[in-house]
């Protein structure tokens, strides 16, 4: 189920759960559901994304639903397994110094090139 907050506009991603906008969806269960970054960072960029919008930053959704975290964490991995050979990077950015532009919690899975490696001391590339 789709929660709505009760403060701002529903973000990008709110409303790509919601269907109101278009993505390259990979995965959807009832909780979470997956897509390509419009940007990729990286061969494999995916975002997996809890369906609710009642967490905005990683911290939060810690504290509020810990399983809902761990669930993002085993999706990431079943698409890491599809994606990429199973090895994958894993960011949260939280809080706009640390490049968070889109409030509603969600985790980068970014992955290499069969046979290749992403590079050490940047995001993807
Ligand atoms: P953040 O910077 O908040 O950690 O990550 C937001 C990510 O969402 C960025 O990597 C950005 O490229 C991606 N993004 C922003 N808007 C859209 C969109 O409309 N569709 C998709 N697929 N990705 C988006």
């Amino acid at each position: 189920m789709v929660t709505m907050s009760d403060s701002a506009e529903p973000t990008v991603f709110t409303r790509i759960v919601a269907r109101e906008i278009p993505a390259d969806i990979v995965f959807e269960n009832d909780t979470v559901v997956a897509f390509r970054d419009i940007k990729p960072q990286a061969p494999v960029h995916l975002l997996v994304v809890p369906k609710t919008e009642r967490y905005r930053t990683v911290s939060e959704l810690a504290a509020g639903d810990p399983a809902l975290l761990a669930e993002v964490v085993a999706t990431a991995k079943q698409l890491a397994v599809q994606h990429c050979g199973g090895e994958f990077r894993l960011v949260f950015n939280e809080g706009e110094s640390a490049g968070q532009t889109v409030f509603h919690v969600h985790a980068h899975v970014l992955g290499a090139d069969p046979g290749g490696a992403l590079p050490e001391g940047s995001l993807g590339q």
